[in-house]
């Protein structure tokens, strides 16, 4: 393992921010400058990607990094004695532990290796639901879930005569804190809940919740897939049982992402799927699982992913996920009042507490047509349901207009958002 380790390209610890003052004009222009799709020129116009939430962009740092292992590094883990094996195995193990101390999880083995968010809650739902939920239990989620976080739930439900019950939220975009005291009950079996929501921007209050459902003996799980790449995250003071986010939104590669989970509940359940490397051994009597976390990655992982997540951890690090976070709160009061100021425009998600999701619809014109006229300006937005049906039923919309923001948006960009919703409006009178 020695030769192995000589040439680990990142270690395990995290990078400590450059600076610890707040994230200045110059140093953005600088960070712009890692993103060399962000210097794409579309339609005569320099590329203004707004659609965030959606996906990220990806440093140059991590392009490299994904690069490096195939031109280096490239072979299985965990399978062979050989150098080059030994070598991804290394990194690859290296990696779980860096996302371990990202996420302040406990041990590294907490850390599961999935192939998204969406992958992770259905690795819940299809062992720790099918253990433990029966008929007549119920599973607490919110009315502003991700499809991800309301499918998996609903497929087990079906199968188990489980029911769904569903937190209400007021008009701002907000739980309603009394009503989901009065869902928690003894027939509850699991709360999962979003993090920040996707569609609304609403930052929830996971760790009064998570408290609040230990305190009726229910677990909980995050999704946390708009979270990681926003806010400092520490599983282990939120206090949930269950942590999933995705690789592609934290500048990434897509196809990996990650389900924390606490050790004790974690070695308690089943595996997920069956194949290589889940297993100890294998007879046609008898097969004995794997320790964790490898029980639940069988077969081939996303090495890659996994070397290309790591690598935009210590981008993310270096930069400081405080500062990050302080900068894209500044991001979104702007775009904010931007927006508010033009008439006809109606911001849906108005949350005390809101990360940088600016969602909107207009009077005179569908958000699909908005984002079609953004888009010849060279303004990427999303326009939809944003896989969130239910909270779109909720504000009686079928679909809204959504600028996401990241930490390589501008002042500048938000004002070119504006102008061209402005000129989408004289379009459709
Ligand atoms: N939850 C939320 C809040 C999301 O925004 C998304 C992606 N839009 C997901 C879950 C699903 O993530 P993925 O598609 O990466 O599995």
């Amino acid at each position: 393992m020695e030769s192995a380790n000589l040439i680990r390209p990142y270690t395990e610890e995290l990078k400590t921010p450059l600076k610890n003052t707040p994230l200045t004009d110059a140093e953005v222009r600088q960070i712009r400058q890692d993103f060399p799709i962000l210097q794409l020129e579309r339609k005569g116009h320099l590329l203004t990607y707004l659609d965030n939430a959606a996906t990220s962009q990806k440093p140059q740092a991590v392009i490299d990094a994904v690069n490096k292992f195939y031109t280096s590094y490239n072979s299985n883990v965990h399978r062979g004695v050989h150098y080059l094996s030994q070598a991804s195995t290394d990194l690859y193990e290296c990696s779980r532990r860096k996302i371990m101390r990202f996420l302040n999880a406990n041990v590294a083995c907490e850390i599961i290796f999935t192939k998204g968010t969406t992958d992770a809650i259905n690795l819940v739902a299809q062992t720790y639901g099918r253990q433990n939920v029966g008929e007549g239990d119920e599973i607490l989620i919110s009315t502003m879930e991700h499809h991800s976080n309301i499918v998996p739930w609903q497929m087990l439900c079906e199968e188990k005569g489980a029911k769904l019950r569903v937190i209400p939220i007021n008009d701002r975009g907000e739980i309603e804190l009394e009503e989901y005291k009065k869902l928690l009950s003894e027939k509850t079996k699991l709360v999962a809940l979003v993090h920040i929501s996707n569609a609304l921007g609403t930052i929830n209050p996971v760790k009064e919740m998570t408290k609040l459902a230990h305190d009726a003996g229910v677990p909980v799980l995050l999704d946390g897939a708009q979270s990681v790449p926003h806010m400092k995250i520490d599983v282990q003071d939120i206090g949930c049982d269950f942590f999933a986010c995705s690789g592609h939104k934290m500048y990434a590669p897509t196809g990996i992402g990650v389900l924390y989970g606490r050790a004790e509940i974690l070695r308690s359940l089943p595996p997920y799927q069956g194949g290589g490397d889940m297993i100890l051994s294998v007879s046609f009597d008898k097969t004995i699982y794997n320790a964790l976390p490898y029980k639940f990655e069988a077969g081939t992982p996303n090495i890659a992913g996994v070397i290309g997540m790591a690598a935009a951890i210590d981008y993310m690090t270096a930069i400081g996920l405080e500062r990050i976070a302080e900068y894209e709160n500044k991001l979104l009061e702007h775009g904010t009042k931007v927006l508010e100021q033009i008439e006809g425009i109606k911001l849906i998600g108005t949350a005390k507490k809101k990360a940088g999701v600016l969602s909107f619809t207009m009077s005179q014109a569908h958000p699909h047509d908005i984002g079609q006229i953004l888009d010849d300006k060279g303004i990427a937005i999303r326009a939809g349901h944003h896989c969130a049906q239910p909270v779109m039923e909720r504000f009686g919309i079928p679909a809204t207009a959504r600028a996401s923001l990241a930490f390589y948006n501008t002042i500048e960009e938000l004002d070119v958002l504006g102008d061209a919703v402005k000129d989408v409006i004289e379009i459709f009178g």
